[in-house]
């Protein structure tokens, strides 16, 4: 029996592949969280964007931001923080919301959360849906079928490795001819 997919010409791609990326992270990658080898939140090889908010609540700081800003720069604040853009960026070190033992996020569902904790290692923007390979959940092969199969017969799915960071692949959609 076919299955015609459930969004396939019913609604622009984008509403599509935001979804799968959540099923995906849902039903994949979430699960395998708790037995992963080597987690996201060691942040190494990943950094963390965090705005100063982020940066206070989940690494305990309690002193003005200015002054935090000044040990930093003098070379005394946390060795895996670096400042730019008016925003922070942890590597190196596990994230100490990281709870090692549960294997799980102790800021889960809080707005502190960084938006790149939730996005990784699947996450959509625009016209196209991100793979981040670094996360040894994610199947490439097994993530293009299962967009494909969302999208439905009139796109084809092209993934493309980014030539800088290869771990990085983007799946484009094409419009089949005489879809
Ligand atoms: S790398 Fe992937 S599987 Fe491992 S903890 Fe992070 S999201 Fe979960
Ligand atoms: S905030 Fe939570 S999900 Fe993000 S790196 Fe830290 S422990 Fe991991």
């Amino acid at each position: 029996m076919s299955r015609t997919p459930r969004h396939a010409g019913r609604r622009p791609p984008e509403n599509v592949l935001r979804e799968v990326g959540e099923r995906y992270q849902a039903e994949v990658v979430i699960p395998h969280c708790a037995v992963c080898s080597h987690p996201c939140c060691w942040l190494d090889p990943l950094v963390l964007e965090l705005n100063w908010k982020q940066l206070k609540t989940i690494w305990l700081i309690d002193e003005p931001r200015a002054a935090f800003d000044r040990r930093l720069a003098s070379g005394k604040g946390p060795a895996d923080i670096r400042a730019g853009n008016g925003l922070y960026y942890a590597h190196g070190k596990a994230c100490p919301a990281y709870d090692g033992e549960s294997h799980a996020c102790r800021v889960y569902g809080q707005a502190v959360k960084p938006a790149g904790c939730s996005d990784f290692p699947v996450y959509e923007d625009g016209d196209v849906i991100i793979a981040d390979l670094r996360c040894e959940a994610v199947e490439l092969e097994a993530f293009v079928a299962r967009v494909a199969q969302a999208v439905g017969p009139a796109f084809r799915v092209i993934p493309s490795a980014d030539r800088d960071f290869p771990f990085m692949v983007t799946l484009t959609l094409r419009r089949m001819p005489g879809k």
